[in-house]
Order: C-alpha cells, then sequence, then structure tokens
C-alpha cells in the first residue's frame, strides 16, 4: 500500500511540518508529547506540614514541566488518593501537591505508570 512517499499532497494541512524534526506530519515518527512514559526522571516524593493551617500534604517532585503531563497526573493522583490536590510550575521542575500523607498511594500509582520513583 504505502510504496509512495508522498512529499507534498494538495491539502495544505498535511504539509504542515513537525516543530521537533522537521518531517511534515504525515512522516514524522516523533514520540505524541503527551506520552512521557519511560522518560528519564526519578520522581521524589515527600511530605510537607506547615502551610497557612499546618496541614500535611504529599509531595511528588522532579517531574517533567510539562503541563498537560502534570495536569493529567494530578487529576489521577487526586482520584486515586480521593482528596484535592494541584500542580505546580513555578520552579525548575514539575511538583504535584497532594492533601494528606499519600505517599503509599502515589508510589503505586507512579510505579503503575512505569515512572521511577524515590523518597520515603
Ligand atoms: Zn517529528
Amino acid at each position: 500500500m504505502k510504496n509512495t512517499r508522498l512529499v507534498y499532497s494538495t491539502d495544505p494541512k498535511e504539509n504542515v511540518k513537525c516543530p521537533k524534526c522537521g518531517e511534515i506530519v504525515k512522516e514524522c515518527e516523533c514520540p505524541p508529547p503527551v506520552e512521557l512514559k519511560g522518560r528519564n526522571f526519578v520522581a521524589i516524593l515527600r511530605i510537607e506540614k506547615g502551610g497557612r493551617r499546618g496541614k500535611t500534604v504529599t509531595i511528588i517532585d522532579h517531574l517533567p514541566k510539562v503541563e498537560v503531563f502534570l495536569k493529567e497526573l494530578a487529576s489521577e493522583a487526586k482520584k486515586k488518593c480521593g482528596v484535592g490536590g494541584t500542580y505546580l510550575m513555578d520552579g525548575k521542575e514539575g511538583v504535584i501537591e497532594i492533601q494528606g500523607d499519600q505517599r503509599e498511594n502515589l508510589r503505586k500509582l507512579l510505579t503503575e505508570k512505569g515512572y521511577k520513583v524515590k523518597g520515603s
């Protein structure tokens, strides 16, 4: 079927080039941006106490600073733990904050997704 390499199409949308590799999107083999599985990062889990009302939160630190990724992971984490939480992109790395001591739940979630986790 695919014996001809189509370089230009009459449809202008098909001639859009990938910003990463410069190939036209149809020929591009770059992984989609949301797919971060297997990326080389190690999430760090830790507990923080304090804040305005002295509440405990679980922090997942050292995450890729990619908003779609953080948003999705934060919502999965909230669902898994049944509590509120948020993600932050103010620092050098992405951070997710989940209410309460959720280290065990979050460690499980991250491991299931194939991410490496450190911290206690
Ligand atoms: Zn590409």
